[in-house]
C-alpha cells in the first residue's frame, strides 16, 4: 500500500501525502460486527481538508475521520479513493478501513490556527464518518466537541444509526452554531437495500434517526439518493419513500439519481450481473455516456420526487427554522451515490 501518498479522491478532498509508512498500525477485532474487516490506524498530518477549487462540491471544506466503508453500498463513488492506496476498490473497500485516530486532537489544533476563518466544514463528503468502526474508534465526539467549542459551522450526512450516540453534542452545537444534519435514504424498498448497501442499517432505522432528530429540535433532511433506475423509481416506489421520509418529519426531500463513476462502475455492474442480470444492457445504455443518468431522466425523477414531497407537506415552510437545518450545503453531493449534477439540486 502507498501509505505515503494517501490522497482523497482529488475531486472531492485536496488531502495528499497525509502519512507516513511508520505511522500505520494495522488490528483486527475478533468480534462478529468486525469480522473480516482489517483497520489501519494511521496518524494524519491535516483533518482540514480543502476541496480543490475547480470542484463542483458545495462545499470549500471537509473532515473525514475513515477511509473505506464497511456499510458496502454497491454503487459507492468513494470506492475509486481506495485505489490510492494501491487497495482494492471492491471488497477491499468494504473491509480495509483506515482510521485517522488524531483526528479530534488534530482538529482542535487547525481550528485554533489563527489562519483558520471558520469556514462551514462538511463531513460524510468522502464516506460515512458514522460508519461501524465509529462505534469502537469514537472520533466523532472529539471532532464535534471542538467544533463546538469553536462555535465552526458544519454539517453531517450519514447512514449511521450511530449518529444519536451524539445528540447530546449536536444539540450543543446547534446552539451556538449552524448545524445540518442529512441522512441518505434512496429508497424503502428492504428487498433492494439488502443486496445493494448490505452493510448500512436499514431504511427504517435512519428514517428513525430523522425522526429521532426531529424530536430532539435538529432539523434533518433526506437525500434520496441514490434513486436506482429500473430497481427503484417505480412511482409506487418513490411515492412510497417520499411518504416515508414526510412521516419521519424530515426537513427536506432531495432526490439525486444514481450516478457510476470509475471504480463504482465496475463493482456495481458485476453486482448487476449477479443478482439482475437482465438489466446489464438497460444500463449500458442509459450510462452509456458516461457516470451520469441522461438529463431527461435526472429531471423526470426529481420533477416526481418534488411533487410528491408537495402533496406530502415536506418544503420550504417545513425548513423555515433553518438555523437548525442548512442542509443545502450538506447533502448536494456526497458518498451515498449523489453526483454533483445541478439539475439534481433543487431544493424543495
Ligand atoms: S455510500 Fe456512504 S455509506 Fe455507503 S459505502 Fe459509501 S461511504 Fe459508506
Amino acid at each position: 500500500m502507498r501509505w505515503d501518498d494517501l490522497a482523497e479522491d482529488p475531486a472531492v478532498n485536496g488531502e495528499s501525502a497525509l502519512f507516513g509508512a511508520s505511522a500505520v498500525t494495522t488490528r483486527t477485532f475478533d468480534s462478529p460486527e468486525f469480522r473480516g474487516v482489517t483497520f489501519h490506524e494511521v496518524r494524519a498530518r491535516s483533518i482540514l481538508n480543502r476541496v480543490p477549487g475547480a470542484s463542483r462540491m458545495p462545499f470549500e471544506w471537509t473532515v473525514n475521520p475513515y477511509r473505506g466503508c464497511t456499510h458496502a453500498c454497491v454503487y459507492c463513488f468513494a470506492r475509486r479513493t481506495h485505489s490510492y492506496l494501491d487497495l482494492d476498490t471492491g471488497l477491499g473497500f468494504d473491509s480495509q478501513i483506515v482510521v485517522k485516530v488524531n483526528a479530534p486532537e488534530l482538529l482542535r489544533r487547525q481550528l485554533s490556527s489563527r489562519r483558520w476563518q471558520g469556514a462551514h466544514v462538511a463531513m460524510g463528503t468522502n464516506v460515512d464518518c458514522y460508519q461501524r468502526a465509529e462505534g469502537r474508534y469514537r472520533l466523532m465526539p472529539g471532532i464535534l466537541q471542538a467544533l463546538r467549542d469553536h462555535a465552526n459551522p458544519f454539517s453531517v450526512l450519514t447512514k449511521g444509526t450511530l449518529i444519536l450516540r451524539d445528540l447530546d453534542l449536536l444539540r450543543q452545537a446547534a446552539a451556538v452554531t449552524d448545524v445540518g444534519i442529512s441522512v441518505s435514504v434512496g429508497f424503502t424498498d428492504t428487498e433492494l437495500w439488502r443486496t445493494v448497501e448490505p452493510g448500512t442499517p436499514s431504511p427504517a432505522r435512519r428514517l428513525d434517526v430523522v425522526r429521532a432528530l426531529a424530536d430532539a429540535g435538529i432539523g434533518c433532511g433526506v437525500l434520496m439518493a441514490p434513486v436506482i433506475p429500473f430497481l427503484g423509481d417505480r412511482p409506487e416506489q418513490l411515492r412510497d419513500t417520499v411518504r416515508a421520509v414526510a412521516a419521519a418529519g424530515a426537513t427536506s426531500v432531495t432526490p439525486l439519481v444514481l450516478h457510476l463513476r470509475p471504480g463504482a462502475r465496475e463493482w456495481f455492474t458485476a453486482w448487476l450481473h449477479t443478482h439482475h442480470p437482465h438489466l446489464v444492457e438497460r444500463y449500458a445504455r442509459m450510462y452509456a455516456e458516461g457516470a451520469y443518468a441522461p438529463r431527461w431522466y435526472q429531471r423526470r425523477i426529481t420533477r416526481q420526487v418534488h411533487e410528491l414531497a408537495a402533496e406530502y407537506g415536506i418544503g420550504p415552510a417545513a425548513r423555515a427554522s433553518s438555523r437548525e437545518a442548512p442542509e443545502p450545503d450538506a447533502p448536494r453531493a456526497g458518498h451515498h451515490g449523489a453526483g454533483p449534477e445541478p439539475t439534481q439540486l433543487t431544493l424543495l
